[in-house]
């Protein structure tokens, strides 16, 4: 009864936080004494591992290794999954910088310090490195060949590494890292959030969280407790539990928009990394369930991936251009994008933003769940293990549109409840109303397109939004 008191205050009530270290002390002894965190680390590098060498030596023969199911299936649609729910706790327990660290642990390390021309490009660099990832991810056909998810796997492992080697902590998440951006800007409407208590940091002497102690080193992304203000960067790995000797670190339960309702939109990274998200969903989504757009580029191409790189150039621009012109053109009838205090900043980002992350999760889990069943089948293949061969069932059609619909629907609720929050609240009197109703208007013909997108992949005739025009 007082989860659902708790939960139904969160809901309605924007700035309403649950402290969950203070609930439950022993979340917190599982946070502050770390071996959680160590045994999850432990097993992902192994996984991590196992994954880079039968990517690479295993067979390619996409039926016969279960690596591709491991990474695109569950590995990606995971991770996008806990962003919703406890934002970048992944980073956490992420293998990627694991050999870095170990590295630097051995003082093997020159130390130095990220130079600020990087330091400063760094949103800039990581947003294009991810938009690298998916084009050759969706133009190559990664998803279907072991080695090259190997390799793709094997870069981001040598980014961290490399720049563990040069620069001092985890320089590669802190600036670099593909994923990580991404996952910050999905974090930012996460259920959780990590944050200091700034009433005891105020008469903090030592800032341990950040510097360390004699005994320990500090964070490892060079943040520090005290510094957290949102939850673009922090890992919430709550390392420095151990290290804060006023027990000031938070782990609050709040309401998922409220971070972007403050921030909105502020950061290039999302003005960038909004409209690629759903340009490269609609370019999916249009390719797999209706044109079959890369068996066109293929053919044309004659399986040559450079040609096919540069043949979906064209799917993916348009997908882009399109969203960033919805995107922009909602921001100048929405009219307010400029204010004295905040600077430039852009509306319409957080109002698109929940949707954004909704059609990836939605795009990524039709993959899992339409290859789900031939998964044990591969793994019998590879493994040599016949019983695995003969166990198959089959997805019913009906889970597609179960999941596809709600998460969507959920979106635009959320997208819908921020414009809102921005017309009758931060921006009271400054929107008349039939701008608002034509943003919601662009808002929900965009949320019509992923419907319509989506449904032609379902096969459930009367479920196809055509149906309706026949
Ligand atoms: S930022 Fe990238 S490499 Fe670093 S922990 Fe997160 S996913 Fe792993
Ligand atoms: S989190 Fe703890 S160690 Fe860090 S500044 Fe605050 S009180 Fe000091
Ligand atoms: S501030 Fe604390 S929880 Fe956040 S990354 Fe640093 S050590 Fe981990």
């Amino acid at each position: 009864m007082n989860f659902i008191k708790t939960f139904l205050k969160l809901l309605f009530d924007p700035e309403a936080k649950v402290d969950l270290f203070k609930v439950s002390p022993r979340l917190y002894a599982i946070f502050k004494h770390q071996r959680l965190h160590a045994a999850w680390c432990g097993m992902l590098t192994v996984l991590l591992l196992f994954i880079i060498l039968a990517g690479l030596y295993g067979p390619q023969d996409p039926t016969r290794n279960s690596i591709l199911y491991l990474c695109w299936g569950l590995w990606w649609p995971s991770v996008i999954l806990s962003l919703f729910l406890v934002g970048r706790m992944w980073c956490g327990v992420c293998p990627f910088p694991v050999a870095g660290n170990f590295l630097q642990s051995l003082n093997l390390s020159f130390n130095q310090k990220v130079p600020r021309l990087l330091q400063r490009k760094s949103t800039e660099i990581a947003v294009i490195f991810f938009m690298l990832i998916i084009w050759i991810e969706e133009s190559t056909g990664m998803k279907q060949n072991p080695a090259a998810t190997a390799y793709l796997l094997l870069a981001i492992f040598g980014g961290a590494f490399f720049c563990s080697v040069l620069f001092a902590k985890q320089a590669w998440c802190t600036y670099f890292c593909p994923l990580g951006k991404v996952m910050g800007i999905g974090a930012s409407i996460a259920w959780l959030e990590f944050r200091p208590d700034h009433s005891k940091c105020k008469q903090c002497t030592t800032f341990a969280c950040k510097r360390g102690t004699e005994q320990l080193p500090g964070c490892p992304i060079d943040l520090g407790a005290f510094k957290v203000t949102n939850n673009l960067e922090c890992h919430l790995c709550g390392y420095c539990l151990q290290l804060c000797p006023h027990d000031s670190p938070q782990l609050n339960l709040r309401h998922p928009l409220y971070e972007i309702i403050i921030r909105k939109g502020k950061f290039i990274s999302c003005t960038l990394l909004v409209p690629f998200l759903i340009g490269s969903q609609l370019a999916r989504l249009l390719d797999q369930n209706i044109y079959d757009l890369m068996g066109l580029i293929e053919r044309e191409c004659s399986y040559e991936w450079l040609c096919q790189m540069g043949l979906y150039v064209i799917p993916l621009s348009i997908g882009f251009l399109l969203a960033d012109a919805i995107i922009n053109y909602s921001n100048f009838i929405f009219g307010v994008y400029d204010d004295g205090i905040m600077g430039r900043f852009s509306p319409m980002v957080p109002v698109f933003l929940p949707l954004a992350f909704a059609g990836e999760l939605v795009s990524r889990l039709n993959y899992t769940v339409r290859n789900f069943a031939e998964f044990p089948a591969t793994v019998g293949r590879q493994f040599g293990w016949q019983f695995l061969e003969q166990l198959t069932f089959t997805i019913p059609e009906w889970v597609y549109p179960v999941y596809g619909i709600s998460i969507l629907f959920l979106s635009e609720l959320a997208g819908l409840y921020v414009l809102r929050i921005f017309v009758t609240k931060d921006f009271e009197g400054m929107i008349s109303t039939w701008r608002y109703r034509f943003l919601q208007m662009s808002f929900f013909s965009l949320f019509a397109v992923y419907i319509y997108l989506i449904s032609m992949g379902w096969h459930i005739p009367y479920l196809n939004v055509l149906f309706f025009f026949q």
